[in-house]
C-alpha cells in the first residue's frame, strides 16, 4: 500500500503580521493556528506521516504549547531554514512517503474536498496543485502605468501541493534562487508537468490581522 507524507511548513517568523509572536502560534478560537492546520490533515488521513518545520528558536515554545493544549497528534519537528525552500529541503530528508504533499502551516482553512481533489488524481500525475479562479479584475504593472489583462488567463495557487516522492526530491536537488514562491514552480523548472485541481476559496494564507478574524469565523 502506498505511503503518504505531509510537510506542514511553519519555519518562518512572519514579519508582515506585525506581531512579535510568529503567526503560526497565534491562537484562533483558543488554539494555536498551526494545531488547526495539523488537525485538518490528520482528520483527512490518520495514517499520514506528518512532518512540520519550525524556526529552531521556537521549538521549545511549541513543546510548551503541545503540553498546554494536550495536543496528541503524532508529528515530527524539523528545523526551518533561512527561506521556505531551505525549510522544505530539510523536511524532505525525513519523509518516508511514496507521495509527499507540502502545505503552508498558515493555511488552516484547507477543506476536505481540496485534499480529496488532490489525492484522487495524484497516482496518475507527477504533481498536483489546488488552484482557484481569479474573480477580481486584474491589471499588469508597467514602469509608469498599468494595463488591464484578461483574468481568465490566470489562476491563484494554493497548497497542499502534492508530488510523487522522486519528483519533489529531484526538484529540491536544484539550487536555490530568489523568486521561488511555491514548490510547483520548482518542480516545473526541473522539467515536470503540473496538474491543477479545484481548491477552496477560504484556503487563504493567513498574512494579516483581518485574515485571523476571518479564520476565526470559519473555524468556529
Ligand atoms: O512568508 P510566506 O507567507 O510566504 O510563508 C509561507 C509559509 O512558508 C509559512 O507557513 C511560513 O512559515 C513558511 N516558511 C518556512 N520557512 C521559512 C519562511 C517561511 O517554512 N524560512
Amino acid at each position: 500500500m502506498s505511503k503518504y507524507s505531509i510537510i506542514i511548513t511553519a519555519g518562518g517568523i512572519g514579519k508582515r503580521m506585525g506581531s512579535s509572536l510568529p503567526k503560526q502560534f497565534i491562537a484562533i478560537n483558543d488554539k494555536p493556528l498551526l494545531m488547526h492546520t495539523i488537525e485538518k490533515f490528520y482528520h483527512f488521513d490518520p495514517k499520514v506521516q506528518i512532518v512540520i518545520t519550525l524556526p529552531e528558536e521556537w521549538r521549545e515554545y511549541w513543546e510548551a504549547l503541545i503540553a498546554d493544549h494536550n495536543f496528541k497528534i503524532p508529528h515530527r519537528v524539523v528545523a526551518g531554514g533561512k527561506e521556505r525552500f531551505h525549510s522544505i529541503k530539510n523536511a524532505l530528508e525525513y519523509c518516508y512517503g511514496d507521495y509527499i504533499s507540502i502545505h503552508d502551516g498558515v493555511r488552516p482553512l484547507v477543506s476536505h474536498d481540496t485534499m480529496k481533489n488532490c489525492v484522487k488524481v495524484l497516482h496518475k500525475h507527477d504533481a498536483v496543485i489546488p488552484v482557484i479562479a481569479v474573480v477580481d479584475s486584474m491589471r499588469m504593472k508597467n514602469e509608469k502605468t498599468t494595463k488591464a489583462v484578461d483574468r481568465t488567463d490566470y489562476l491563484l495557487v494554493q497548497t497542499p501541493q502534492c508530488f510523487k516522492k522522486e519528483v519533489i526530491t529531484a526538484a529540491y536537488e536544484q539550487q536555490y534562487h530568489k523568486g521561488i514562491t511555491d514548490d510547483a514552480s520548482l518542480v516545473e523548472e526541473a522539467g515536470y508537468k503540473i496538474k491543477t485541481v479545484e481548491g477552496n476559496i477560504e484556503n487563504i494564507k493567513i498574512t494579516n490581522q483581518s485574515d485571523l478574524k476571518y479564520a476565526g469565523l470559519f473555524l468556529k
